[in-house]
């Protein structure tokens, strides 16, 4: 089986097939059906560039499906065409942030459950938040992919709020980084990123279906 697949692109292939049962079961036109497949299925399209014509055809066979049980088949199977996140081990995770001297380690068996866009875990005697973003490789850029970690504060709100990255609702911390460069009118201040993220990135990797504020956010604090 092919890997083409990034989890962000599986997340939002998910949401538009749960969105076409839902008009299957609540819609008796059978026009606005096909209208609303065809429109969930150009949308898919237009999520996942650059495919080829064969990926492009499994993809078109979401507005096929009738039943639940047979999205679940499909869902199946477009999961193991899903990149999994790379190979972490401890060595791995203490290059990525190598000017902390005693990192805290994450629950590594975790990664391997299901694909991820990202991971984040605390270091609860310190309020550290880690956060690991695998980026895929860029064609007009680099050949590899390319592991980032990003360290910031953690900050308990003990309150619903929306994930900045996944945009849904639900149990949120504030994750803020100090930026390395300093700001240009006054050399000692550093600036400092904060966004509202979910407190379980297990859940907010199910959820995600596009990148944008996740790799903004990284590139505002990477700079
Ligand atoms: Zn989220």
């Amino acid at each position: 089986m092919d890997i083409f697949l990034q989890n962000h692109q599986y997340n939002y292939i998910m949401r538009q097939g749960r969105l076409i049962m839902s008009t299957i079961r609540t819609c008796t036109d059978n026009q606005v059906i096909e209208t609303f497949k065809y429109s969930a299925v150009s949308k898919v399209l237009d999520a996942c560039p650059g495919l080829s014509e064969e990926h492009q055809q499994l993809l078109k066979r979401l507005g096929d499906l009738q039943t639940a049980e047979e999205l679940q088949l499909y869902l199946d199977k477009i999961l193991q065409c899903t990149f999994k996140f790379p190979a972490i081990t401890e060595t791995r995770l203490q290059r990525l942030f190598p000017k902390v001297k005693k990192l805290s380690m994450p629950d590594l068996t975790e990664i391997d459950e299901r694909p991820l866009t990202y991971f984040t875990w605390m270091d609860t005697a310190t309020n550290k938040h880690y956060l690991v973003y695998y980026r895929q490789p860029q064609p007009s850029k680099e050949a590899a992919g390319k592991l980032v970690g990003i360290q910031g504060q953690y900050t308990s709100t003990n309150k619903t709020g929306i994930c900045a990255f996944c945009k849904k609702t639900g149990d949120a911390s504030l994750f803020s980084v100090r930026a390395k460069t300093r700001s240009a009118q006054s050399p000692d201040y550093y600036r400092s990123v904060g966004q509202y993220i979910c407190l379980d990135s297990k859940v907010c990797n199910t959820q995600i279906t596009e990148l944008d504020a996740l790799e903004s956010f990284i590139e505002s604090v990477s700079r």
